[in-house]
């Protein structure tokens, strides 16, 4: 049993009255499976066993399906999701957010909680989601792409870069990069590379990564911290130490079904108490204080697209700011184009609002983001629906024979936007991009 973890993980948690044996046990035992619905979209056929009593759109699973071969998973139905981490929910739930907030999120790839806090704001607000390292940054761009908000940026910056944006954000989330403690249930291999050193490295980095991005937080708004391991160096000592250098207070927020933290200060989702893998959090609040006015400065690389009849047939909104990017066209509420402006021109957009497509001399060429977006796509738009296996060899990116009128339809699966092809006539271009198309055989 607890002889393949680190010995000096064993003999720290032995000593540890917080967690002690129950924790090595419950280590050793197969972790459950879960998943997070998404609210906008259809329900997959899914092996249900429980909803997940801390989150709203939580479910585990009976048994781990193969996600790949089920179309509703590339159309963004569901995101499988750690039990303990969808404690998020419950948080942004209890916390007292202006409406329409702006909600950073500093760690996020591959999207996990991305995808929840956008559930949680339902379109509305905005959500930056940021990944420092670039090959990450795309899968959560792919992510969110997918999940179909209108109102998401991704960023791919350093923290320190978040500097360049003083006093923006009302909630910033702090999914640190950790020792993974709790990985080990699942991952067999975090137990290869833990070691006291690492968790060192990791706190250090961790405080680094908080202490850049705090400037960002605007007065009175709230960091929630968290991480997947279970020592207090990385959690408990880490958020004192960051409330003692910033003057933040620590938020106490009622959650019924965790663990207060060794301290009082935080929470823990243990996996021997709630059947997860192991998550911690804790929430700080910024002292209130006034905000500088903010100099928005012109963007030369953005300007408003005014030929709103070529994306009019494809959109149902009208309430959406277009923005022009080179060629490209991106809608983004209203609301939040000056600061979709500022981001920008500030920080490394990847992700900018929901890209409607390529403005081309014939009309739009239509872009993956607004076929998989629920909000704003036409409703009214020629579609193709397909069985599983047809579903499954588009996804794949093949072409086949498909009766359909000439031009761009939405391919769909239970009635569910998979993504575009253009029909030829006789044959069709599969526009499904090549990165995101299943590699595996589905026949
Ligand atoms: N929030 C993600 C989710 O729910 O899917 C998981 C984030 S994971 C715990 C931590 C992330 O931090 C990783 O994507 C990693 O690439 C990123 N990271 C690594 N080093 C970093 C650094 N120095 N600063 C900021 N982020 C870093």
């Amino acid at each position: 049993m607890s002889h393949l973890l680190p010995p000096d993980f064993v003999a720290r948690v032995q000593q540890d009255a917080f967690l002690g044996n129950p924790l090595l046990e419950a280590l050793a035992t197969e972790p459950p499976t879960s998943i997070r619905r998404n609210p906008w979209k259809q329900v997959a056929d899914l092996p249900v066993a429980n909803p997940i009593p801390w989150s709203e759109n939580g479910f585990f699973l009976s048994e781990r399906p193969l996600y790949t071969l089920d179309p509703l998973f590339h159309a963004g139905s569901y995101y499988p999701q750690e039990a303990g981490s969808q404690l998020l929910d419950a948080v942004l739930k209890a916390l007292p957010l202006p409406a329409e907030p702006l909600i950073l999120d500093l760690c996020a790839a591959p999207g996990g909680k991305s995808t929840l806090i956008a559930s949680f704001l339902n379109n509305t607000g905005l959500l930056v989601s940021n990944e420092v390292i670039q090959s990450r940054a795309k899968v959560l761009k792919e992510n969110l792409t997918k999940w179909g908000a209108t109102n998401t940026i991704v960023t791919n910056n350093d923290p320190a870069d978040f500097a360049r944006v003083p006093h923006t954000f009302d909630c910033i989330v702090v999914d640190a990069p950790c020792s993974g403690e709790g990985m080990f249930r699942k991952d067999h291999a975090a137990r290869n590379e833990w070691s006291q050193n690492n968790v060192d490295l990791c706190a250090a980095r961790q405080r680094r990564i908080v202490m850049d991005v705090w400037e960002s937080l605007n007065p009175g708004g709230f960091l929630v911290y968290s991480t997947c391991t279970f020592n207090s160096q990385e959690n408990e000592e880490n958020v004192a130490w960051f409330a003692h250098e910033t003057d933040a207070e620590i938020v106490h927020i009622p959650l019924s079904f965790a663990k207060p933290d060794r301290t009082e200060t935080g929470w823990y989702a243990l996996p021997n108490e709630l059947d997860t893998e192991g998550f911690y959090l804790a929430v700080l609040r910024k002292p209130d204080g006034n905000s500088p006015k903010k100099k928005w400065a012109k963007n030369p690389k953005l300007q408003l697209f005014k030929d709103r009849s070529l994306v009019e047939p494809f959109i149902t909104t009208t309430d959406l700011s277009l923005i022009q990017w080179q060629e490209y066209v991106f809608a983004l509420p209203v609301k939040f184009e000056e600061t979709a402006f500022y981001l920008h021109q500030q920080l490394r957009v990847i992700k900018l609002g929901t890209e409607l497509g390529e403005a081309a001399r014939k009309g739009l060429i239509p872009h993956e983001a607004l076929a998989l977006n629920p909000f704003i796509r036409n409703t009214g738009l020629s579609t193709i629906e397909l069985s599983k296996d047809l579903a499954l060899s588009y996804l794949h990116g093949d072409t086949f024979q498909l009766e359909g009128a000439h031009g761009f339809q939405l391919m769909t699966y239970q009635n569910e936007a998979l993504g575009w092809i253009k029909h030829l006539g006789n044959r069709f271009n599969n526009l499904y991009p090549k990165e995101w198309r299943i590699r595996m055989d589905v026949r």
